[in-house]
């Protein structure tokens, strides 16, 4: 409803004549966002910091998908005042992140960002100046620069995010020609892209993640230069690599925004390994990362929990038999060599990608999972299932079967089993009678007869190995 009352507002934009710090302003019959749609807590930080004399807006995501007609993740806040002048005004706020200062204010379980007006930052800084806040590449290194209302518009990334609501008024500052993107369903960098990515090449990815989530086109000029530059990402520390990979692939739209990624060849700057696995064995590969990233948007959708040990378990998967193998012809047995390539890809990925031990192990453990699932005699399967781990490998292993891996049937077998009584079970196991070292795990093994302990490193992780 919101959105027809948007689409059929006819008020042709002045464009043409406006300079950048005259915005378009939208009053509050010429837009859909009433003040209810917004977060009480938001507008109280929004109100307390205009009574105590600031300039304060709602800004962002939650202006932009309120227009939409979509549930704001979050509600932004943008001020003139200082961080440590928001501080002052709230028993309840933290001041947080270096390179871009920003602050927190907490009720319960919500927290409203604000963030103080920033400039652009000056092109003609010398090199060698210390305080210098750019690198050569042109990337912002730091971003404290304080500035204006019509300054901060100018440094947003998108027009579509450039928008400012301010509550008391209920109108819409509209600097960057954000109304008229989002009418039209484009994704367009304010300025010029190939220096706003040279700036912050996550804007690359940003460009990606609202494409998948809007269901919008990325507009032809800030979309031609990313293949390109591409490769700049490989200048962004990992632990925000990490952040975004998770808002790429949690958000629920996880399956467009992966292709978006390798359409514009991004994927492989954050996936190296699975990118070339993609090149050798595409159909394999593409389908096991589709199928994963499904089930995630699937699980999001209904409110499921997801773990990003389970995503990355499966980006990564289909690079580990070329590994392997590389291993093996080195003369390594097939199981430590499986090990071992499991630790050096994880330990690869997370030069590019921080990916906290948190989620390192139950890689592992999932991984590892897929060697034991077949060996199912004696009391095997019922240990197994008893294992933290068991439904997370049995789904890997099920993804693994859909993919089009041959496992001789064990992913039913295991789905049987979970369901069966004991007697059932019990028969079940006695049927295996030999099959049971059966196919599934990347490798074979020869067994040198008897039921050996299992040797260090057979099967299950070694913690603190990555
Ligand atoms: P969502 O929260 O729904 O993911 P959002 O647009 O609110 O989307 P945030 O990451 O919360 O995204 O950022 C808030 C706002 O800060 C953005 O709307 C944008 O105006 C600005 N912003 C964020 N990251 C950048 C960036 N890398 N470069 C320039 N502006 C940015
Ligand atoms: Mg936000």
């Amino acid at each position: 409803m919101l959105k027809k009352l948007f689409k059929s507002l006819r008020s042709p934009l002045r464009r043409a004549k406006q300079s950048h710090s005259t915005p378009e302003v939208l009053s509050n019959r010429q837009h859909p966002i009433h003040r209810g749609d917004i977060s009480r807590y938001a507008i109280s930080v929004v109100e307390r910091l205009q009574n105590a004399g600031y300039q304060a807006y709602l800004v962002g995501g939650c202006v932009r998908d309120l227009l939409l007609d979509l549930d704001p993740k979050d509600f932004d806040v943008a001020t003139s005042a200082t961080p440590e002048q928001v501080r002052a005004e709230f028993r309840n706020a933290r001041v947080i992140g270096r390179r871009f200062k920003l602050v927190h204010v907490h009720f319960g379980r919500e927290i409203i960002e604000v963030a103080t007006f920033r400039a652009n930052h000056p092109q003609d800084e010398e090199d060698d100046d210390p305080r210098a806040s750019r690198h050569e590449s042109g990337r912002i290194l730091r971003d404290n620069v304080y500035g204006s209302l019509e300054d901060d518009a100018q440094r947003r990334d998108f027009t579509i995010n450039a928008l400012y609501y301010d509550p008391g008024s209920e109108r819409i500052l509209d600097y960057a020609h954000g109304v008229h993107d989002i009418r039209n369903h484009l994704i367009r960098l304010i300025g010029d892209p190939t220096q706003r990515y040279q700036e912050d090449p996550v804007r690359m990815l940003r460009a990606v993640r609202f494409a998948a989530k809007l269901d919008f086109d990325i507009e032809k000029h800030s979309a031609a230069p990313i293949y390109k530059l591409a490769p700049m990402l490989g200048e962004i520390p990992a632990a925000r690599l990490f952040d975004e990979v998770l808002k790429l692939f949690l958000a629920g739209y996880a399956v467009y925004t992966y292709e978006l990624l390798v359409d514009y060849g991004l994927f492989g700057q954050l996936f190296p390994a699975s990118a070339a696995a993609l090149k050798h064995n595409p159909d394999y590969t593409d389908t096991l990362i589709h199928n994963a990233l499904a089930n995630t948007d699937l699980r999001i959708q209904q409110g499921k929990p997801v773990t990003p040990a389970f995503l990355f378990a499966a980006l990564l998967w289909p690079a580990l038999p070329a590994r392997v193998l590389k291993l093996q012809e080195r003369g390594m047995p097939p199981i430590p060599a499986m090990q071992e390539a499991a630790h050096e890809l994880i330990s690869e990925q997370c030069q590019r990608i921080a990916v906290p031990k948190r989620f390192t192990l139950p890689i592992r453990e999932i991984w590892d999972m897929q060697e034991r699932l077949p060996r199912r005699s004696g009391k095997r399967a019922d240990l197994l299932l008893e294992n933290p781990r068991f439904r997370a490998g049995y789904d890997f292993l099920l993804l693994r079967e859909s993919a089009g891996e041959q496992t001789g049937g064990l992913g039913d077998w295991w789905t049987a089993y979970q369901d069966a009584s004991d007697s059932e079970r019990r028969s079940m196991i006695r049927d295996l009678s030999g099959k049971e070292d059966g196919p599934g795990a990347p490798r074979k093994r020869k067994r040198s007869g008897g039921r050996r302990k299992r040797g260090a490193g057979e099967g299950t992780a070694k913690p603190g190995n990555d």
